[in-house]
């Protein structure tokens, strides 16, 4: 549904709206907000709002800091969980402009924008959907979040003994209060691990669904006495959190681009040359899919998580697998990104490198159907399978060698995550971790 200023005014209206957020996201994935009180609400949708940029991160700098935030009318609700004593709160979702009028080129949804205005004019468009698990975490006496999960609970399971249920219950009450429409959830597999699948949408709407989805899980935990994190892999020896990213490119006549009745697999030339794009990259965006030292730690062996580039029809080790469902539903299912990801930058990376794979015609090497971990040394490079990035630098390092990565985050963009990443990875470097004390104190 498409709104206009005066149909979110009705509602304002109508809801008793006193706060205003407007809601932009930084270059690190982080959600940032600037709230207005009800007198400043015309002028806020009217785009007339400026906020000093330079004190966020990757934004502007100290001498051209003023900037505007420009609302996205469709992106308007009402925070279900914010309303007190019949006051309510709402939000609306904004790109960042420069002084000048003109959109900035270091707002990752005005880039992923520019990104998805080249995929058009080659005809398509994208759509994801998400699946990003969290896990529910207990507090200390103190308020403090701990790694100590709230239940014992496994896949699938039902109550009594999964406690973080009616948690979940509400969570996802509230995001369908906000317009999402949830398609299931379910328990995962480590204890107090849980996912909540919405419907997929096109990719702007996807990654600001996205951002909004972590601040309610996160928020309704907090009325929980609980803490939720997104963090990739916060216990050793368990299985991480991942967030897969269903994919796939429509036609601009609303079919989809990937389905083709009779080809091998019902899949289209365009899907397996979009495949062989995102294998051919998948080294060089994981930087950004998977962007933090810890990420790493979940793209290991034995957890559900995928290690090598592979695409399978059936298997869920490789990078990529095509679920069953077909028609409008046909679709590549990206496994390694984590929840941990900008999704703006992240579905414009995935974007790029499968139309990589599209202009220059590629064709994907032959689908891995047996279980890879169960392969040899010998056998995966007979199949030329190659791994992942085993570490935060290795991957930087595959960003920064292949120049898809500047072309799809813009000059901007690309300096300041470089600059960030490389700081993250220095810090991590030089720390002294347990596991060193641990492994060498005694023994040297
Ligand atoms: P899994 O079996 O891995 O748990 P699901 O079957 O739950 O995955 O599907 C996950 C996501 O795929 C949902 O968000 C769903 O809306 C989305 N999806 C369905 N069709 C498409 C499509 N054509 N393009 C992108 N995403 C899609
Ligand atoms: N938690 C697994 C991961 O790290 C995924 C489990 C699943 O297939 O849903 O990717
Ligand atoms: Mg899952
Ligand atoms: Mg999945």
């Amino acid at each position: 549904m498409s709104m206009s200023k005066e149909d979110i005014l009705k509602i304002i209206e109508k809801e008793n709206v006193n706060f205003f957020r407007m809601q932009f996201c930084d270059i690190n994935g982080f959600m940032k907000n600037v709230a207005v009180p009800k007198s400043q609400i015309e002028k806020a949708l009217d785009g007339k709002m400026m906020f000093d940029g330079s004190s966020i991160d990757g934004f502007a700098r100290i001498h051209e800091s003023d900037m505007y935030l420009v609302p996205d009318y469709n992106t308007f609700c009402v925070l279900p969980w914010r309303n007190k004593a019949g006051v309510a709160a709402a939000r609306i979702i904004c790109d960042v402009y420069k002084s000048d009028g003109t959109p900035f080129p270091g707002c990752p949804r005005v880039n992923l924008k520019r990104v998805l205005a080249e995929a058009r004019q080659m005809g398509y468009t994208m759509n994801v959907g998400t699946e990003a698990e969290f896990f529910l975490f207990k507090l200390d006496a103190e308020g403090k979040s701990t790694t100590q999960t709230d239940d014992n609970a496994g896949y699938f399971s039902l109550d009594p003994e999964d406690t973080g249920l009616n948690c979940r219950r509400e969570i996802i009450e509230t995001l369908e209060k906000m317009g999402f429409e949830i398609e299931a959830s379910h328990h995962e597999v480590a204890e107090g691990q849980h996912e909540i699948n919405f419907k997929y949408a096109d990719a702007l709407t996807c990654a600001d669904n996205t951002l909004t989805f972590k601040w309610v899980v996160k928020s309704i935990a907090k009325q929980h006495g609980l803490h939720a994190t997104f963090m990739p892999k916060p216990i050793f020896g368990v299985n991480g959190s991942g967030m897969h990213c269903n994919q796939s490119l429509f036609n601009l006549d609303g079919t989809n681009a990937f389905a083709d009745e009779s080809g091998p697999l019902k899949l289209s030339e365009v899907a397996y040359q979009y495949i062989a794009g995102l294998m051919k990259n998948a080294k060089s965006f994981c930087a950004v899919t998977n962007p933090l030292v810890n990420s790493y730690k979940r793209l290991v062996a034995g957890y559900e998580a995928p290690v090598y580039i592979a695409w399978s029809a059936s298997n869920r080790s490789a990078l990529l697998r095509i679920p069953a469902s077909r028609g409008i539903g046909t679709r590549v299912e990206v496994r390694c990104p984590d929840p941990a990801c900008n999704p703006y930058l992240a579905f414009a990376m995935m974007l790029n490198a499968g139309l990589d794979g599209i202009k220059n015609k590629l064709t994907p090497a032959p689908s891995t159907d047996i279980d890879i971990f169960a392969m040899d040394a010998a056998e995966k490079d007979e199949a030329c399978i190659a791994a992942l990035p085993s570490c935060l630098r290795e991957a930087m390092d595959e960003m920064i060698a292949n120049p898809i990565s500047k072309e799809t985050l813009g000059d901007h963009i690309f300096e300041k995550y470089v600059f960030n990443k490389n700081k993250e990875w220095d810090s991590y470097r030089i720390a002294v971790t347990d596991w060193e004390i641990k492994h060498y104190l005694d023994i040297y």
